[in-house]
């Protein structure tokens, strides 16, 4: 069976010694995807794929109506793109100029950020995280007032969690992102479908000050919402 690692993410666990470990593996693999421009502060776009052996890949060729006959799809062409830019060197460049030891105070900085946004949503009352970062992502819900931890009320909570992401939308001061996903861990009610708001921690400009402001922000219209819901 072909084995694949989406790593668009994880990529960056292999640029400091602190996370390596979650890689242990990953040579056994027969294909991994990395995203470069996620990472590496290099522009969109720079994706790769890593293949052990790039003779096996005809294995897993196939043919799809769904992308390869739509009139304007570009899965029609690729891989065979033809003439394109020299992606290559965006990465080449990053490598050059920061080495190493760059990347990994890259990462150092990445996850201090990371655990400082953590721990400003633990000290929030209103706010609960949902998971314990393994890499720089923080999920969390705003809990209105006297929400019973025993006996939530998901709905109102999930509306009140898309109606704040909506406003970040509308006002484009902040930005957070959303998604749905099963509470699998019991935060807040076992397996139930939650509307979290999503931190990233890989912006080196990201400030202390800033990630204060993000939240006080988010408690704001939390609770202007949740007086009309
Ligand atoms: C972003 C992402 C993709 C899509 O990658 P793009 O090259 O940015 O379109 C696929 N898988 C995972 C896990 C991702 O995070």
């Amino acid at each position: 069976m072909w084995l694949h690692a989406d790593a668009c993410w994880g990529l960056m666990c292999a640029f400091t010694d602190e996370l390596t470990a979650k890689l242990d593996g990953i040579a056994d693999f027969d294909s991994i995807t990395v995203d470069p421009h996620k990472v590496m502060d290099i522009p969109y776009a720079m994706s790769a794929l890593l293949v052990r052996e790039p003779a096996a890949l005809r294995m897993v060729s196939s043919y799809s109506d769904l992308i390869m006959q739509e009139d304007y799809a570009f899965g029609q062409v690729t891989p065979f793109i033809g003439t394109k830019e020299w992606s290559s060197l965006k990465p080449w460049a990053m490598m050059l100029a920061h080495g190493r030891d760059g990347l990994a105070e890259m990462m150092r900085k990445r996850l201090i950020t990371t655990r400082t946004f953590a721990g400003l949503v633990d000290a929030n009352p209103r706010l609960l995280r949902l998971n314990d970062p393994d890499m720089t992502a923080v999920v969390f819900l705003y809990l209105p007032q006297g929400t019973d931890r025993a006996r939530p009320d998901v709905e109102r909570i999930n509306a009140i969690n898309k109606g704040i992401h909506q406003r970040i939308l509308d006002e484009g001061r902040w930005h957070f992102h959303q998604f749905s996903l099963p509470d699998d861990t019991g935060r807040l009610a076992q397996d139930a479908v939650l509307h979290p708001l999503r931190f990233m921690g890989n912006n080196q400009r990201i400030t202390e000050a800033h990630m204060r402001d993000a939240l006080d922000y988010i408690n704001g219209i939390g609770r202007q919402l949740e007086t009309t819901r």
